[in-house]
């Protein structure tokens, strides 16, 4: 069988896949994009876009019932019936007839079916009906094959029919009961979206909640979990789990209980290369694919990581920023171009080690972006931390009658910039693209002072954390 040529093949069409063939066609190279699934991946249709779908009417519908004048509208509850139909409606019913519109508009040729390597840049695709095509790329092969739910060896887990993350955004009724384990991200945000469909939720976690977070905020989101309904059990370590007709039932280690209609395991990712034929090209199968600042792998020159699979920041957003590098460093570097692979340059993500911005829809909100002041003190940084009361802005009390909120500033006192900033509350989301900025661009708390935020908006507490600390006009 003759194989099929291309500059770029790119396994995996999740929106980082996307963005790598688009950049690299746009630079001047032919592309090829396998998907096993749906194209548009995990975050199109089972991951931040059904999540937030869930989300959304309970999170306008306690902001409304915090608004005097407002709240009296509310004579009824949330409809989950109303809740799945707009979730429907923002996956595109699981079809993704746009999205191939979009790949075939940017050029690239698109192949469904399973990718496996056989040897150095070459690569079977294994279609539906068992059809087989070879593919061989003449620069480049990229993996953004994502990751998948972990499911720990709990005795009694498998044969139980967990849900993951898949099943949880895509369900089709709310069951009357839900246990979760895992207190991270997902475990947090399906806990509240759950709880605000009328589910009861019992939330199972090891740690405190958002552990990899400012302590605030895990403490803030455990406390209106509570508010919402949902039992919160930290230090929760489950020893076996067991199904009995349509119920689950989680024993915990010491001894206590667990049991509701479904059960959601949501206790981190693995990376999707253990069906990829690695072993022909010298890798493992299974094992994460660690990358150099260019998404390159590690003692390869033509081989590519990006998104979840690299295992470096594993967000939608971050996977994108990635992708655009390594489009266009393929296509230079195919082109015999210069490569601008400086810290900042245009060929590397230099902002995965630095500046990671991340939200949970959880409600409060809480939206981050570089350390938390203890991983910042870990590094070896000298920094001042400045804590801040949202609820103090006037902004808050134009917004909400108990507006509830917190941020923490961390200052790197040796060069007067911010390195991390923590923001919780209702809406702070659309907060965090100013953080960054001052991050990135490493902005003199000095010229901050300048930045002068709009009355009477949340973005004040800029002002009274640069007030607060004092240092910026002294
Ligand atoms: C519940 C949940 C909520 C989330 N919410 C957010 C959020 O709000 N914001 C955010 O930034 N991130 C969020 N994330 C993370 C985000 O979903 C991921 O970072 C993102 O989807 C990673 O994209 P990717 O392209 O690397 O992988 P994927 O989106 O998983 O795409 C990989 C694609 O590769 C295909 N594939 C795999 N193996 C093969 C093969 N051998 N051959 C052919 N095709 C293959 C798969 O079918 C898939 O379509 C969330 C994650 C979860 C689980």
């Amino acid at each position: 069988m003759t194989a099929r040529v291309f500059d770029l093949i790119v396994i995996g069409a999740g929106a980082i896949g996307e963005n790598v063939a688009d950049r690299a066609v746009q630079g001047g190279l032919t592309a090829a994009l396998v998907e096993a699934e749906l194209v548009g991946g995990e975050c199109s249709y089972w991951a931040c876009m059904p999540s937030k779908g869930l989300l959304r009417a309970g999170t306008v519908l306690r902001a409304a019932a915090d608004v005097d004048g407002a709240k009296q509208a509310i004579t009824g509850a949330l409809d989950p019936l109303g809740v799945l139909r707009r979730r429907d409606a923002i996956v595109h019913d699981w079809d993704d007839t746009s999205q191939v519109s979009w790949v075939k508009g940017a050029g690239i040729e698109l192949f469904r079916g399973h990718a496996r390597f056989t040897g150095p840049k070459a690569l079977a695709v294994t279609a539906a009906d068992g059809t087989v095509t070879e593919l061989r790329a003449s620069h480049a092969i990229t993996v953004s094959t994502g990751s998948a739910a972990v499911l720990p060896a709990i005795p009694g887990l498998r044969d139980a029919a967990p849900w993951t993350s898949r099943e949880a955004t895509s369900v089709k009724q709310v069951p009357a009961s839900l246990a979760i384990i895992g207190g991270g991200v997902v475990g947090c945000e399906m806990a509240t979206a759950y709880a605000s469909m009328g589910c009861a939720v019992t939330l199972l976690s090891r740690g405190p909640l958002l552990g990899h977070l400012e302590p605030f905020a895990g403490e803030a989101v455990h406390s209106s979990l509570e508010r919402l309904g949902v039992t919160v059990k930290i230090g929760a370590q489950a020893a076996s789990v067991h199904r009995t007709g349509d119920r689950v039932v989680v024993e915990l280690d010491e001894g206590s209980t667990v049991t509701a209609e479904q059960l959601l395991v949501a206790i981190g990712r693995t990376p999707r290369t253990d069906d990829l034929g690695l072993e022909t090209i010298g890798l493992t199968p299974g094992d994460w694919l660690a990358v150099d600042d260019t998404m390159r792998v590690e003692g390869f020159d033509w081989l590519y990581a990006t998104g979840d699979v690299n295992h470096r920041a594993l967000f939608t957003h971050q996977g994108k920023y990635q992708a655009r590098a390594a489009g266009d460093v393929i296509a230079a570097r195919a082109l015999g171009q210069p490569v601008d692979d400086a810290p900042w340059g245009r060929h590397v993500a230099t902002a995965d080690a630095r500046a990671v911005p991340q939200v949970t829809f959880t409600d409060p909100e809480v939206a981050s972006v570089g350390l938390t002041a203890s991983a910042a003190a870990k590094a070896g940084y000298d920094i001042r931390v400045i804590d801040y009361d949202l609820g103090w802005l006037a902004g808050a009390s134009a917004l909400a009658d108990h507006y509830e909120g917190q941020v923490r500033a961390v200052i790197d006192s040796a060069r007067e910039v911010l390195i991390g900033v923590t923001f919780v509350g209702p809406g702070v989301s659309e907060m965090l693209q100013a953080a960054t900025i001052a991050i990135v661009g490493e902005v003199p708390l000095k010229r901050l002072w300048h930045a002068v935020p709009a009355y009477p908006t949340l973005n004040e507490v800029w002002l009274r954390v640069l007030e607060t600390d004092g240092r910026a006009t002294a």
